[in-house]
Parts: C-alpha cells; structure tokens; sequence
C-alpha cells in the first residue's frame, strides 16, 4: 500500500514539502489542504503588486493547478483541517459546501502558516482595517486604493509595514508609519542603521512617526482616524501591520506541543514531539545557529528550506534542518537593505559580547559612473572573534553580499579569516577593496 502523506497548509512550506516528498517516494499518496482558493503563491510579492512593479496578483501564483497535477498531489481547496486524532492517525477535514471527511495519514506534515495580529487596542472591533497577508487582503488595499483612498497609516515599522507603505506612496497615496519602537526594522536592523532607512524612505515622502503606539481606532463604524503617540492621525485607509503569529491552534488541540516562542517546537528533522508528525513554515519554531536557542523566523526562506527536510522525512527519507540565521532582504524605492545573523541588540539579548566594525564605501571606484553608497555593519563575538551577524544598506549587490556573509557565519569563520577574503573587483561591477573586507578590518581593530 502506497504511504499516506497528509500535508495542512498548500503555501511556500505546503507545496515545497509536498515537492521534496513526492521526490522522495514517487509512489506515496500525497493530499494537500488549504483553506484558501488559490494555492501556491507568493505574498512576498503583494506590496511589489501594490506598487506597480508586478502587473496583476495572478502573476504571483507560483504553483498553478497543472503543478499539482504533474506532480500527483491531491490538491483540496477551500478546505479546512479542523481536528487531528494522532492516535488513531486522522485527520477531519471540511469542504467549502460543507462535507465532511476523514482523511487516514502515516506521515502528516503542519504547514499551517501564520496570521496577522492585532494588539487588543480600543476600537478594534471597528471595520476598516486592513492586513496584507493573502492575495485577497492585497486584492482589497488594491481596491481602496482604485476607489480614490488619498491618505493611509501604516501600523507598524517592520518588513511587510514598510513594503507596503513604499508601495502606497508609489501609488500616490499619502502615508504615514507609526512605529511603537524608538527604530523603524526593529527585526532587522540595529538603531543607527535603521535610522539611516528611516532617513532615505522620509526624502521619499514616507511620514515615519517613531515612538508612537495605537492607542485607539476611532471612527463610528468604520475607523476613520487613529490615535498614535498621542496624536490622532486620520486617513482614508488603514494598514495594520503589527506582526503575524503562527497557527497552532489546530496543533495544540491535538496535544502536538508549542515551544518558547509560542510556535510549534520541532526536532532538527522538523519532527515535533509527536512521530510521524512534522511541522515546516511560519508555524514552525528551529534553532538559530548562531545562539543555538530556538527562534522563530516566519520566512519565505526559511519556510521552504524547512519544508523539504519535512517532506523528505515525512516520506521515509532523512534529512537534517541545520538552523536559521534570519537571512532577509528588500528594496525599498532604490535602496536595497539586507541582514543576517544577530544584530547588535539581539547578540547582547542573548549574553554575547561583541564588538562591530562599520563603513560607508562605494559600489564601484570614484571614477567609474553609476557607483552607489554601500553602508556594510558587522557584528563580531569578542571571546570566540567569530563574525555573528551582518547588516548591509546600499543600493546594488546587496542580496549576494548577505548571501557570502551567510554562507561564512554558517561556516562559523572568524573576522580575522573575513579580513583576509579573496574578492573579485573590475571597476564596472566593484571597488577594489571590497566593502565586506574594509568593515571586517575595522572590527578587528577594535578586537587588537
Ligand atoms: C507581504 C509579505 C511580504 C513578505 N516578504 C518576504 C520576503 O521578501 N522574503 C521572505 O523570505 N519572506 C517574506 N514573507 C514571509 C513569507 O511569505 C512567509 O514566511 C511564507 O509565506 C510562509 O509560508 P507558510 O507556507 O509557512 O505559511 P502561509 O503562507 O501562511 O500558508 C499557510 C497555509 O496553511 C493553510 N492552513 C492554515 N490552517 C489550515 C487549516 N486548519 N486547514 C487547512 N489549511 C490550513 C492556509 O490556507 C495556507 O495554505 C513575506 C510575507 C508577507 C505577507
């Protein structure tokens, strides 16, 4: 009898988990649910949609019906896990008519995601508000947007806050960011690098208030204006981007057990506390490689990196989750941003002594045209010297610069071997002296 592969959840962790388990074992009846009516797709690219860049929210379906098709995977829409007996190795589901189901698993795979949140603030209750999540949350900014929205505030300062706010201004609507932290990137980036952000997206017209919590919605109904740091802002449109929590209810009813970050705790195979249950995504809690402590990264990356050890696991194979380092990046108007590893917060959050080396160079030699400013922050553990974090704002090769300090925190090497790293250079592409190896040197002064 073919093995059973029942997989909650048809998004990034859903479908690459699916993938690397129909690879796996070719002939395992694989079922896929998701309570949405469109599988596959990336909301990593909502705010681009939002903005323009990307013509229409179709386009970001990454995984149309045919894939499923090809690859032999029962796709279920619109329908709903809503029990899970680990005993009897079960899973009910319902249909969008209603029908009810019982679907019988050997290996069952959690790729339930993460959903915004919302702070219990006065007048939540209220309609109005706005998240950015699924292609119908973007669908609906989009709409509000068509019908004449001018002015917006945006709830939050992190990632989604800001693509989404760059996106608004790019569609002429006036915006406003309120931020609770005293630093916009409060995830990504330490304070004095978020401020140079800060400084680039306010020349762009983005009204950036830090320091300033919701305190109410205000507005009969419907929220018309809100009160931020004292202030009362009003606006036609409103986005709250406070942050997303991951899905566990369903895990947690059936005794699979959440970790210290509220998500669900998982073995380096991506196996949770119970066998032949896995979990995979922004439901999913690893380890950091660095601190070695668990982490919640609830990104794409990491999602799909999960997901195929889950999948491969799941199928009878082995495969082994070495960790995240929260390797992110964007581009807000012209500005790329990226990080990974810990900040300078976060490390001492977590007991490490560091020491940084900054610098502000230049993508190409000053006589070549087209060379942009490239800020590059790195962070160093004193005791061991090795490089445990890395902060980079600049306008070009941003994303591979993140990608190589990634590879060499994984490779845990030290800021000495950094200082030493063999770069390529041609005046078209880059300066002599690459500015990875300029900041690694400054850090390792300070460390002399
Ligand atoms: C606007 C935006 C921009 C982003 N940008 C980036 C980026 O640039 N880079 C990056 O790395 N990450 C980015 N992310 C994060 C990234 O999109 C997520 O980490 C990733 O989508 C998580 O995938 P997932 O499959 O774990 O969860 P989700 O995408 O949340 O999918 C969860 C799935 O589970 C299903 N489900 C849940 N409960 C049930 C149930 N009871 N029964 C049936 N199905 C269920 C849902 O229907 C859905 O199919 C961004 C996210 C957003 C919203």
């Amino acid at each position: 009898m073919p093995k059973r592969i029942v997989i909650i959840g048809a998004h990034a962790a859903g479908v690459d988990a699916a993938a690397a388990a129909r690879k796996t074992d070719r002939t395992a009846q694989i079922t896929l649910l998701t309570t949405q009516n469109k599988p596959g797709y990336s909301p990593c690219g909502i705010p681009f949609v939002l903005g323009g860049h990307v013509p229409s929210f179709d386009k970001l379906i990454v995984f149309p019906p045919s894939y499923f098709r090809m690859m032999k995977l029962d796709l279920r829409l619109e329908t709903t896990a809503t029990n899970i007996d680990t005993k009897a190795k079960t899973v009910e589901i319902q249909d969008k008519t209603g029908k009810q189901e019982t679907l019988s698993y050997d290996s069952l795979i959690l790729a339930t995601g993460a959903s915004p949140f919302i702070p219990p603030i006065k007048g939540k209750e209220k309609t109005g508000l706005h998240v950015v999540r699924t292609l119908e949350d973007g669908e609906k900014v989009d709409q509000a947007i068509k019908k004449g929205a001018k002015t917006a505030v945006v709830m939050g300062a992190g990632l989604i806050g800001l693509e989404t706010a760059v996106a608004l201004v790019e569609r002429g609507v006036k915006t406003t960011v309120v931020e609770l932290l005293p630093q916009i990137l409060p995830v990504m980036l330490d304070e004095d690098m978020a401020k140079t952000v800060q400084e680039m997206l306010e020349g762009k017209n983005v009204n950036i208030m830090i320091r300033s919590g919701v305190e109410e919605f205000i507005g009969t109904e419907k929220v018309t204006a809100i009160v931020a740091g004292g202030k009362r802002i009003e606006a036609d449109l409103f986005i709250c981007a406070f942050g997303v929590r991951a899905n566990t209810e369903l895990a947690k009813n059936a005794g699979i057990a959440t970790g210290e970050t509220r998500a669900i705790k998982t073995s380096s195979r991506m196996e949770t506390n119970v066998k032949d249950v896995y979990a995979a995504g922004d439901c999913a809690e690893c380890v950091h490689v660095i601190t070695k402590r668990p982490t919640l990264s609830q990104l794409g990356t990491t999602a799909v990196r999960q997901a195929k050890v889950a999948g491969i696991n799941a199928a009878g194979g082995y495969a082994v989750f070495p960790g995240a380092l929260g390797s992110a990046v964007t581009k807000f108007f012209d500005t790329e941003i990226g990080v990974t590893g810990l900040t300078e917060f976060f490390a001492k959050r977590a007991g490490l002594e560091t020491v940084t080396g900054a610098i502000t160079s230049k993508t190409r030699p000053p006589y070549y045209p087209g060379g942009l400013s490239l800020k590059v922050k790195l962070v160093v553990e004193r005791e061991s010297e090795r490089l445990i974090g890395a902060q980079i704002i600049g306008g070009e090769e941003v994303t591979q610069r993140v990608n190589a300090l990634s590879f060499a925190m994984q490779k845990q090497m030290t800021i000495r071997e950094l200082a030493k790293a063999d770069t390529a250079y041609a005046p078209p592409l880059n300066e002599t002296w690459e500015p990875m190896v300029l900041a690694a040197e400054i850090a390792l002064r300070k460390l002399r």
